[in-house]
């Protein structure tokens, strides 16, 4: 399935570049949640990271954190969220697989509105069961 972002990747549509391998581009959002918020993007198009080959996967962690770290540089920027929503019900709008690096600021409110829940009793016993004795298959 061809997106925006492979448009991007082959040249087709403009993009402020910030880095480029043979595996990845990394280009700014174009609605920044602040200044300098990039997207990292493998070349291949697969859909989202869960679909994504863990190799590359790794190395667009690993091109997230170079750049996490020139944001703190240059931005000045007390932090910084690697944020990666795959499939719809996770928030993804462009499936092509990509990784937010967002620098954020002391206050900024940003996520404020995520509430958190809490488990019953004996809940998280047996979810951590299920995924543990799932994990254990795969
Ligand atoms: P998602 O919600 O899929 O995790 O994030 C998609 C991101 O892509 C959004 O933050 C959106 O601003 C960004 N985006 C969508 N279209 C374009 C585009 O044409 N160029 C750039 N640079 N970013 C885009």
């Amino acid at each position: 399935m061809s997106t925006i972002f492979s448009k991007i990747i082959e040249g087709e549509l403009p993009c402020f570049k910030v880095y480029e391998d043979n595996i990845v581009l990394a280009f700014l959002d174009i609605n920044p949640i602040h200044p300098g918020h990039t997207l990292v993007v493998p070349k291949k198009p697969f859909i989202d990271g869960i679909e994504t080959d863990p190799e590359i996967l790794a190395h667009i962690i690993k091109i997230g954190q170079k750049i996490a770290i020139v944001q703190k540089e240059t931005l000045k920027c007390g932090g910084v969220n690697f944020l990666m929503s795959n499939g719809a019900a996770a928030g993804q709008e462009v499936f092509h697989t990509h990784l937010h690096v967002i620098p954020r600021f002391e206050g900024d409110g940003v996520f404020n509105s995520v509430e958190h829940g809490k488990y019953k009793d004996g809940e998280a016993e047996g979810l951590a069961v299920t995924i543990a004795d799932a994990l254990s298959n795969n």
